[in-house]
This record gives C-alpha cells, structure tokens and sequence, in this order.
C-alpha cells in the first residue's frame, strides 16, 4: 500500500511498525453540534483505510476520539441553556446516528477526553518536569522554542506560524508562540466542564487531549495518524511536540495522512462560515445514506470536493447501475458456484489484485471504475451469448462486485432494497427476467427456472408468450 505522507510530503510505501497488528488514530468530532458533510468526508474516508487495512493486515486497532470537553462546546451549551452533559450526549448520539446512516463502520475504541483527563494531567506533569512546558497564572503553556523539531509538520518556522496564526498574546505567556495545554475554569462554568488539577480547577487544551488519548489505546508510538488537512497546523503539529518532548525517544505517528476539504462554491464548508449542510439535512430530504457515500468518494481523499446537487444526482444513477448489475446475477442457484470458484487460489489472488486502485494512496475514483466494470460484466443484455457459456463468469463478476464494493462500504443491502426504497421495484423485476432471458439463451435452464421460483415465491408471476415475457403479481 501506498499513502501520502504530509510528514514527508510525499507518497511513500506503507511499511507498518508491525505487521501483525496495525495501530491507526483519527481525530473525531467536538460534540457541539450536529456534523455537516464536511464533517462526514473525514469520517467516510478514514472509515474506507480501515476497511483496507482490516482486508490487507491480521488485527486492525482504530482509535477515534470524541472531543466532549471544548470551549465551543461550553459556549454551545450556554446558547441553548442545557447542561454540557445534556448537549455532548445528544451530539454523540447523532454523530452516531448519522455515521451509521453513512455505513461507517465503528471505531476500535472511541475515547471520550473527559474520561482521560489523568492521562492528560500526567503527560503535562512531564513536560513540565522536562521543562518543556510552564505553569503560570492556572494555565499550563507548552513552550515551543525549547522543541527544536517544532514546526517539522507544517514545515514553518515558528516566526511565521506566530505571523500567519492567530496566536493570543497574553501576559502569561513566556513567548507570544507556546501554546495552552491546561487552562483555568471559571466560576460560572458548568460543573461537568471542570477538573481538579496540580494548576488548579481548570480544562484541558485541545491538542493534550489526542496525545493523551492515542497513548493510552495505541501506546506512543503508531503507524497512522489522520485528519483533516485544517487540523495540520496548530492542532497535528502541537501533538506532536507534546508527545515527542513527553514521551522520551518516541516519533508518534509515522504515516500523517490528511483528507481535503469539502467545498462550496470554492470555500471550506464550515460552521463558522454558515454554508454547511448537515447529513441529517439532506437524510430527511429522502436522500439515501449510500448516494452521500458515494457522493464523498467519487473524488480522491486527498483532493479539494466541491459539493453540487448534481454530485448526488450522479451517485445514485451510479448506484442505480451498480446495482442493477448485481440483481442480474444475484439468485440463490448461484451462491455454490460462486462458492466453488471463491475456493480457489486464483480467486482470492484475481480478487486482492483487483484492490490495487484502492492501495494506491486510496485511489477511490479508479476503484469506482473498476466496480463499474464488474456491474457491466454482470448486465445480460452487453454480454454476446457465446459468452455466457453458463452464468459461472456472471455469478464470479457479481460476487465480485459485492466484495469490491464492501471495502468502500457499498452495496451492501440487496437490490430488491435498493430499487424497492426508491419505489421502483418494477426495475428489479424486470433486471431478474431480462437475467432470465440471457440464461435460457445460453442453456441454462436450471438457473432460468431459479429466476422464475424466486420471483413466485414473492409473488411475482411471469408470462412466457411469443412476443415476450410479462409479469404480474399473483
Ligand atoms: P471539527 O468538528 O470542526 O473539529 O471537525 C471534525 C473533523 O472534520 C476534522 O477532522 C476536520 O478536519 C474535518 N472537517 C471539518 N470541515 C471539513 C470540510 N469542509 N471538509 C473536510 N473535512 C472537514
Ligand atoms: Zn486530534
């Protein structure tokens, strides 16, 4: 596998710190707010490397966080007059939710910051003992200049982040770069919001949090760290100085990799900017889960997404198309032979092999194409008869098609779903006769016969006559 490394900038072979068991931290959500699909492009995209790795590796741990101790969030809680408990749990449970409507797999582990804060006090207790980090008026600032690779992420020096950055000057800070690791509460914060510590009663900073959190699921040292391309500067490159400078000896993470953003009309979609649309917005507008999926990966990961009705509209003809190969070929009659031919070497080698696109830096548009193939060589009417020598090479493409598309997290329900959720069953049916057909055309009339049964036994009848086959519902 190959992967675009920003530590690096360049696209290296991803060779694992151990092959047996593959260890992969994502920066999650801050529970505040309900996730737009600029949101959701970062989750689908890490949710495609884990399935990756999960086929390619024999143990996969996955570690996202989820961010429920925040200044946005106190801020959120106090607008809407609910508790910080109340609004980081209903968040939760829609970023849940809605990652699921997106058939994202779950994480490994998901952490919540509130429930590491020793972790976080113990790696900040080191950096101060190392003196790589100072306490001063109920904050605790990491001090920058005392880290002499800070910067080796975003390959800036720190003249110029502090130039190019919004850096708070403030009287407690030796130097107007070091950055918050713990900061003090204030009296009218919500109790859930504040914890006692050596500083006083305070919070967290938001970059100590994922330090804190991937040591304690991943250990300090691990092969990929992902995020959004936004999250490079400050948030990345202080958790690497936090856990290189707390942790002697350890690099963290070896592969950095970042997903691009999602665009609107040429600007990042964000919350701030007010041009996002949730994944809830466009689920209860009757859009499926599956088109958005789609949606986020028609474009490579790594590359901007300008997001456009249009974009919807083609992914749900291309899984219209995805599927209608896969009901071609998709009857019971089928499953042994497949079986049979899934049982060889050369199965399992043509199978792998044809995951390549999807090894090459997560080259999801070409694995796309690829699935296109395989639909085409499903659907009975672009085969030549000759070719159809028995449905075997059909029921092999179909299986296939289903195997391919499970690593992207697609086409998993069956077909009869997919069209019938549209309304439009009648597709369905008519993809089984026209599969019908093409088998009595190449002699195979056990599966011809298979066809008609299956139909029957969902109460679909159909009429053989010399001009065709009609169907109706008995
Ligand atoms: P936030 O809730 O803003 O901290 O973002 C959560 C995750 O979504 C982070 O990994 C961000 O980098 C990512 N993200 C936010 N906005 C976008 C966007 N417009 N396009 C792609 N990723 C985004
Ligand atoms: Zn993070």
């Amino acid at each position: 596998m190959r992967l675009s490394n920003s530590l690096t900038r360049t696209t290296e072979e991803f060779v694992p710190l151990d092959p047996a068991h593959i260890k992969m931290y994502v920066c999650g959500p801050t529970v505040y707010a309900r996730p737009h699909i600029g949101n959701a492009r970062s989750v689908v995209v890490y949710d495609v490397l884990y399935r990756l790795l999960s086929h390619d590796f024999p143990k996969v741990t996955f570690v996202r966080n989820i961010t429920d101790v925040d200044d946005k969030i106190n801020a959120a809680a106090v607008e809407r007059g609910i508790t910080i408990q109340a609004l980081t749990s209903e968040v939760t449970q829609q970023f849940h939710d809605d990652m699921g409507a997106l058939n994202c797999l779950k994480p490994t582990v998901e952490p919540r910051a509130t429930e590491h804060i020793a972790q976080m006090i113990a790696l900040i207790e080191r950096l101060i003992a190392g003196g790589f980090a100072y306490a001063a008026e109920g904050h605790v600032l990491f001090r920058v200049q005392k880290d002499p690779n800070y910067g080796q992420l975003s390959r800036r020096s720190v003249k110029d982040m502090i130039a190019g950055a919004r850096v708070e000057v403030a009287p407690y800070k030796e130097y107007a770069g070091d950055f918050v690791l713990w900061k003090p509460a204030s009296e009218k914060d919500d109790a859930s919001s504040k914890f006692d510590s050596p500083w006083g009663i305070g919070r967290p900073g938001w970059h100590i949090e994922c330090s804190a959190m991937s040591d304690a699921h991943l250990g300090t040292d691990f092969d990929i760290h992902g995020g959004g391309a936004d999250l490079m500067f400050p948030h990345h490159e202080n958790e690497i100085a936090q856990s290189t400078c707390g942790n002697a000896g350890s690099h963290y993470a070896k592969y950095w990799v970042h997903n691009g953003f999602l665009t609107v009309e040429g600007e990042k979609m964000s919350k701030s900017l007010g041009n996002f649309i949730t994944v809830h917005d466009l689920l209860s507008k009757g859009v499926k889960g599956e088109v958005i999926r789609l949606a986020l990966l028609k474009t490579k990961y790594n590359e901007p997404l300008n997001w456009t009705d249009k974009l919807l509209h083609d992914a749900e003809k291309e899984l219209d198309y995805l599927y209608r190969g896969l009901a071609a070929a998709e009857v019971e009659a089928g499953r042994s032979k497949i079986e049979k031919a899934m049982g060889s070497q050369e199965f399992n080698q043509f199978f792998s092999d044809t995951l390549e696109p999807l090894r090459d830096d997560l080259n999801t548009p070409a694995m796309l194409a690829s699935l296109r193939q395989q639909a085409q060589a499903c659907l009975p009417e672009l085969i030549a008869p000759d070719e159809l020598a028995g449905s075997r090479d059909r029921d092999v493409h179909c299986f296939m098609l289903k195997q391919l598309a499970s690593v992207l997290g697609l086409l998993q329900q069956s077909p009869e779903a997919w069209f019938q959720g549209e309304g439009e069953d009648t597709l369905w049916i008519d993809v089984q006769i026209e599969a019908r057909n093409a088998a009595k055309k190449a002699r195979d009339f056990g599966q011809a016969d298979a066809i008609r049964d299956m139909l029957k036994a969902k109460g679909i009848i159909l009429e053989d006559s010399a001009t065709g086959t009609t169907w109706r519902r008995g």
